[in-house]
């Protein structure tokens, strides 16, 4: 297996011997630093709207999308107005909020909202254009806030069209739990984007072993940075989490005013605690242990012929003893190289090969006794 390395500013490739190149992998890594056998991530596109390839489009700005992906919470087809693009719940209680028919877990979501521009039709601080997005549905939903925030901002106090409201209800808040950091949204009459990155808790049956988290951008600002959810959302009162399944739908609140929505898409992403093998707290050593042996087994395979006592053979098997140092792997090892001790090649072959040896040495799977004198 041969590998093109560039450094720096030294663009010109150089045939370097396998592996052995960043420290090795341990309990909680099934990857060696700088691996070029971990897997590549999945290539997406971003179109021009700015919609990645692997989204799933809620909301394209035609009825037919509208009717395909939405409906009324209480079943049947969504009631809201969809026209111009957008769609639109209204003043006065009696259209009920509506909700996705296709469920979701863990997930980023983009979605813009606008109020009308004319603030006198609003009415007072919580019917100044609520909805809220709410992840998981409503009965074990977590709600971002979606309202008219723009003049409740303290800079606007005194000013004309300024109205005061509690701070963990204004928009971009973890409704009852945690107000933005700061507030980003632009006048009534402009369209306004969030950006929510979701991870819900996770449960071992009543036992909460992770709490979930809720990150937004609002117009491109922080403003929950991985809040760590206290409960599922309530008014008034606060309750805790509990557990709930692991998928439900987008739901995006009736309050009996009147809000416009465009542009809405979810890419559901893993749940980090279900990645045994991620490099982070989630790595379980059995299954970390168990994706090495499975890697060491194919690149021994790879070596056409262990017992060779060429540089690229104990490289080979050096980084196959990185993985897995089962003891079949390291007599083959310290075969090769005591027999190519007696047969080594030229400096430079000799000091590229001890660069590799050394990343087992400082990494613990051999002595100094490895490197080629
Ligand atoms: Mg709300």
């Amino acid at each position: 297996m041969k590998k093109h390395l560039t450094v720096g500013i030294l663009a010109a490739p150089v045939v370097a011997l396998a592996g052995l190149y960043g420290d090795t992998p341990d309990a909680k890594h099934a990857w060696a630093v700088h691996d070029w056998n971990r897997p590549k991530p999945a290539k997406v596109e971003v179109d021009a709207k700015g919609i990645p390839s692997d989204a799933v489009v809620l909301f394209d700005g035609t009825k037919e999308s509208f009717e395909r992906n939405w409906q009324s919470d209480k079943g049947g087809a969504p009631t809201w107005k969809c026209e111009d693009g957008m769609f639109s719940s209204k003043a006065g209680w009696g259209l009920g909020s509506i909700r996705t028919k296709a469920e979701f877990g863990d997930c980023q979501l983009h979605i813009e909202y606008m109020h009308p521009a004319d603030t006198k039709s609003l009415g007072g601080p919580q019917m100044r254009g609520n909805s809220g997005v709410f992840l998981m549905g409503r009965e074990y939903g977590y709600e971002v806030q979606v309202l008219e925030s723009y003049y409740t901002s303290r800079e606007m106090e005194g000013k004309d069209g300024y109205v005061d409201n509690y701070t963990d209800g204004q928009a971009g808040s973890v409704y009852a739990e945690n107000p933005p950091m700061v507030n980003p949204q632009r006048k009534p009459g402009e369209w306004q984007v969030y950006d929510i990155v979701f991870h819900q808790p996770v449960w071992d049956g009543d036992r909460l072993l992770h709490p979930g988290s809720i990150t937004v951008f609002f117009n491109g600002v922080l403003v929950q940075d991985h809040w760590e959810m206290e409960g599922q959302t309530t008014h008034c009162r606060r309750r805790p989490l509990k557990p709930h399944p692991k998928k439900g739908p987008l739901l995006l609140q009736d309050h009996g005013c009147p809000v416009n929505f465009r542009n809405i898409w979810i890419r559901e992403i893993p749940s980090r605690w279900d990645n045994k093998t991620h490099s982070a707290m989630s790595a379980d050593p059995e299954a970390v242990m168990a994706l090495r042996r499975e890697t060491a087994a194919k690149l021994f395979a790879k070596i056409a012929d262990p017992k060779a006592c060429d540089a690229g053979t104990v490289a080979a098997l050096g980084e196959v003893v990185s993985y897995d140092a089962d003891e079949k792997y390291r007599q083959a090892f310290l075969d090769a190289l005591a027999a190519y001790k007696e047969r080594k090649g030229g400096d430079r072959e000799v000091k590229d090969l001890n660069g590799k040896l050394e990343v087992l040495v400082r990494n613990g799977v051999f002595g100094a006794d490895i490197l080629v004198k």
